[in-house]
């Protein structure tokens, strides 16, 4: 454990050890090292400027705004800040010279910076050369990226973890030796024959960072598997018949593919052997009903239930769902999340304890520690690819009445089902292929920004004639830049609000937990019409009187994403459609990429071409399809790793994951190794 002296903001990012910190990669590299032209910048570039400060003055449309104007001999750039001090404003005295250091935006006025960050005076061509390439990291607000910088450097001194592998197969999968690896990723790449050198996605040291992950889960599964294979769950045969009773009360009838895929859970169910099983189907395929005739048939057989989702929102919305459907069997649901009082926490857990809860759905509260339940017979995880494995493995560890629960998942992420099966190892998947009956396709839309106007217009017209809709804002990592999230999304806001006044409603991530879920209350209950919204809403949002959808700067998102976004819509009777609004130039991927997502909304198909379209080096840090738990693994893209991953445990280990005798590492490298990616402990949050 580290001493005193470890920030608390490395806490809140769940960073706890240095070793936390040394896999705490940064999100990319700032090169300060080049200058460019202002004539040269494109849209969406990162890049840094040597400028004069032309003006700068406060306007107050759309919103209170610094707005500085800049140039250098080839052009014209404004930056825009939204949260200024007047002693800045005063800062940029005309006629000063500045680096500008930020993102472009195209504007029509000529490049735009929105919240840049600014350098007092110029640089010769001999200090430019010796800059630092700094490490941008994932931080949280108040944790300054020098802090993580300083204490990444302590960290690399003393803490680096020692290669464990043979030389032999590092040389055979081309991989970098671990602490070369781990301190080449935060240090950055240095000057190379005066040429800097981006990290290679596909390298030699991700894929050692990788390896090392993909082994500690091996490792993990088939431990897990060894103590499932010895435990005992009851036997569920749902005396009281409420899973029938509930099939009864639905406002639609099961399609086929739910139907097969309940058969196949119920069977599970009614066995003493834990299931482990994920219903797998696409965005809008109906996985919610099934996940409650499961709850039914547990509850109907006297054992308690555990919903778990991974974010507030998502939790709230199953909330109020399951309460609506349990009401009519006269089972109360009761709600766990983060940040309630002390004593109604206290109030809760003890409802838990007692019996007296018989369903409870919540986020990863429910899995601390201080929840015992009196007899755990089910946990379902919505979502659950948004989960870990260790967190999965806690849960199954609940043990109560001498038994364990059993587990269903569900997803929407189209994990090959050969692959599910050998690399998952311990799971049964059931897919459902087939969407509700009468939903119509949903429309896709590409349209250049340049025609915001007229997407307003249209929006204007359908809240007013039709149904609601939803506003996504561009991806900016809020965990990276909470603050640049929150301006693009307040730009937005001033924007729509003249027209659209208190039909708009507001949803971040920054917002605290009970004006998330009022303001999700609001358009749920159709008091609001429109929720302009960051990429919160992306997993498992269901309100069907929402048909369009609106994505601002779609070529900034992932095929993944964009297709879990537009799930959102599509979920009623009704014509649906999704606007994806884009920002010209736009790169050859990204063309390829909205291409996909106009022909097709098949997310298997869909998760096909994303493969065939990634190529190496593109897009580090998009959060892509796969399992998450891997954090910096992909199912799909990473197959050779696996292959390795997957016979080094079969060489290595015995049925129940121990060490076989004659293996060349030691039992106490193994240790380390799962100690080092956390198994066990509960993190790997995907927390909004
Ligand atoms: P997902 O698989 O993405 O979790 P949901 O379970 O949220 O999808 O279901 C999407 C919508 O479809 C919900 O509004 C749900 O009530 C509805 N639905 C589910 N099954 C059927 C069905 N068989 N017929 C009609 N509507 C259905
Ligand atoms: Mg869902």
């Amino acid at each position: 454990m580290p001493a005193s002296g470890w920030p608390e903001g490395l806490r809140k990012l769940g960073l706890e050890r240095p070793i936390d910190l040394l896999l705490h990669f940064p999100l990319r590299y700032e090169d300060e090292s080049a200058v460019w032209p202002i004539a040269r910048v494109a849209s969406g570039q990162s890049v840094q400027l040597q400028v004069r400060v032309r003006s700068a003055k406060v306007v107050f449309r759309p919103r209170r705004t610094l707005l500085v104007e800049v140039e250098d001999e080839t052009g014209r750039a404004s930056l825009r800040y939204f949260y200024f001090k007047q002693s800045m404003a005063d800062d940029f005295t005309e006629g000063r010279e500045i680096r500008v250091i930020g993102e472009a935006r195209l504007s029509l006025a000529g490049p735009e910076f929105v919240h840049p960050r600014v350098r007092s005076g110029w640089l010769s061509p001999e200090a430019l050369a010796t800059q630092p390439m700094l490490p941008v990291y994932p931080t949280t607000q108040g944790l300054a990226q020098a802090t993580i910088r300083r204490q990444v450097g302590l960290a690399l001194e003393k803490h680096l973890p020692e290669e464990w592998l043979p030389e032999l197969s590092l040389a055979a999968l081309g991989l970098k030796r671990l602490p070369e690896a781990i301190e080449y990723l935060h240090r950055a790449p240095a000057l190379v024959g005066g040429v800097r050198q981006s990290i290679d996605a596909q390298g030699p040291e991700w894929n050692r960072i990788r390896v090392d992950e993909l082994l500690a889960q091996q490792i993990a599964l088939r431990r897990a598997r060894r103590s499932r294979a010895k435990d005992r769950a009851p036997a569920l045969n749902d005396a009281e018949g409420l899973a029938d009773q509930l099939i009864k009360l639905l406002p639609f009838a099961l399609t086929a593919a739910q139907k097969r895929s309940w058969q196949e859970l119920r069977t599970d169910l009614t066995q003493e052997r834990p299931a482990h099983r994920l219903i797998q189907g696409d965005v809008g395929s109906g996985k919610t009903v099934i996940a409650a005739l499961a709850a039914a048939h547990a509850l109907g057989s006297g054992c308690q239930v555990a919903v778990m989702a991974p974010t507030e929102i998502l939790a709230a919305q199953l909330h109020s769902k399951f309460s609506d459907w349990m009401s009519s069997l006269g089972v109360e649901v009761v709600f766990l999340k983060g940040g309630l009082g002390v004593a109604e926490r206290r109030r809760r857990h003890e409802s838990v304890a007692s019996g007296a809860c018989r369903l409870v759905v919540g986020t990863h509260a429910l899995i601390q520690k201080d929840v015992v339940f009196k007899n755990l017979g089910l946990a379902i995880v919505d979502e659950q690819h948004r989960f870990g494995v260790a967190q999965r493995i806690a849960l199954r560890e609940q043990q109560s009445a001498g038994h364990v629960a059993h587990i269903v998942g569900m997803s929407a992420t189209p994990i090959p089902r050969s692959l599910a099966m050998t690399y998952l190892a311990d799971l049964d998947v059931s897919v459902i292929d087939e969407r509700p009956p009468g939903r119509k396709p949903i429309q896709t839309r590409l349209v250049s920004r340049t025609r915001r106007d007229e997407v307003l217009e249209r929006l204007v017209h359908f809240l007013e004639s039709e149904g609601q809709a939803y506003w996504v804002c561009p991806i900016i990592d809020e965990k990276e830049d909470a603050e640049r999230a929150y301006a693009a999304l307040s730009e937005t806001e001033a924007w729509l609000r003249p027209t659209l006044g208190e039909k708009l409603q507001v949803l971040h991530g920054r917002m605290p937990a009970a004006e998330k879920a009022q303001a999700m209350a609001r358009f749920v209950a159709g008091e609001a019409r429109l929720l302009l919204a960051t990429t919160v809403i992306e997993v498992g949002v269901d309100v069907p009187a929402a048909r369009l959808m609106v994505i601002e700067q779609a070529e900034r998102f992932g095929l993944a994403q964009l297709h879990q976004l537009r799930g959102r819509v599509g979920r009623g009777q009704g014509q649906s459609s999704c606007i994806l609004m884009f920002e010209e130039p736009l790169s050859e991927t990204a063309r390829e990429r909205l291409r996909a997502l106009y022909e097709t909304d098949d997310g298997f198909e869909l998760a096909r071409r994303d493969l065939a379209m990634r190529g190496p080096g593109e897009l580090l840090g998009v959060r892509q399809s796969g399992e998450p738990s891997l954090r910096f693994s992909d199912l799909s893209r990473d197959q050779r790793l696996i292959e390795y991953a997957v016979d080094w445990a079969e060489r290595h280990l015995n049925a129940s994951g121990d060490l076989r005798s004659g293996a060349n590492v030691s039992p106490e490298q193994v240790e380390a190794l799962l100690n080092r990616w956390a198994y066990g402990r509960d993190r790997f949050l995907a927390s909004v």
